[in-house]
């Protein structure tokens, strides 16, 4: 890689903090990149103006080494957090890091109601179907039929739908991309860092410790194969047949982006209506 590249990413990282913790192969690192790829293309974001929190599990160590202002809060409680600095600091811009069960389990309810008050945050939910650090339990996102730790026989749920969730809760951008279509899911980043009100990013990554070997989907490169073989565009996706969509295919792409009311500048009427000023 050129060198000049490479400088320009780097100056996003705490470098001291290098080399992560996360096992080789993992898609939490491509994860991460892409978000600093995506902040890349909005010059008017730097280090003091951006904050990113995240919640607890393997996905939320990525706040730790990104050298903005970050915040490494409770399981499942990356969003209220999320949702005070945004009150209290309207101009800064606030990215969230979290994962399959920090958002979608014991954050579950955050997740809804934050997306209903449509604030104004750009969550990246990185999912591995799993609970990778704690050693691979279920998570709402493990797909019927796979291992995992407290399911050997394969678990019997059928997997939540992140993407499907935040749009029917009042999301205003939704998208899904993987980690093997990395400059698309920087793209998807980059536009939900445009979005005024709840932006919510689906990033499949892999993990080949608890879920990939446990699944037998081989190593780090199958399971990024996997994605590429099983991901269809959402203009495609849209014209194919209910039964060409049976089985593992899943879309990507943007599947909404619009504009409604966004909480802080609700609160903001509110408070010009009452003649009061906001502090
Ligand atoms: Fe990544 Fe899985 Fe290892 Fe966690 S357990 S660091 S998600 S590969």
């Amino acid at each position: 890689m050129d060198d000049s590249i490479k400088r320009s990413y780097e100056k996003y990282f705490r470098l001291n903090r290098l080399p992560h913790l996360w096992c080789p192969g993992c898609g939490n690192g491509i994860a991460m990149k892409a978000i600093v790829m995506a902040i890349e293309k909005h010059p008017e974001l730097n280090k003091d103006n951006t904050v990113i929190i995240s919640g607890i599990g393997c996905s939320s160590r990525a706040s730790g080494y990104m050298d903005f202002d970050t915040l490494h809060t409770a399981h499942g409680r990356a969003l209220p957090f999320a949702t005070g600095i945004k009150m209290a600091r309207p101009d800064l811009k606030v990215i969230v890091i979290t994962g399959d069960g920090d958002c979608t389990a014991i954050g579950g309810n955050h997740f809804i109601h934050t997306c209903r008050r449509n604030h104004d945050l750009t969550v990246i939910l990185f999912n591995n179907n799993i609970y990778g650090m704690t050693g691979g339990q279920t998570s709402p996102m493990t797909p019927q039929g796979k291992k995992a730790t407290t399911t050997p026989y394969g678990s019997m749920a059928h997997p939540l739908d992140p993407s499907a969730l935040a749009k029917a809760a009042g999301a205003t951008y939704v998208a899904r991309s993987t980690a093997y279509h990395v400059k698309h899911l920087a793209d998807v980043i980059e536009q939900g860092l445009n979005n005024h009100g709840f932006a919510f990013v689906e990033a499949i990554v892999q993990c080949p410790t608890s879920y990939g070997r446990k699944n037998k989907m081989g190593s780090p490169a199958d399971m990024l194969a996997w994605m590429r073989d099983h991901a269809v565009m959402k203009a495609a996706w849209d014209k194919m047949s209910d039964e060409e969509k049976t089985g593992e295919k899943f879309p990507i792409g943007v599947f909404l982006d619009t504009r409604a009311a966004e909480y802080g500048d609700e609160y903001n009427k509110l408070i010009e209506r009452l003649g009061g000023a906001r502090s």
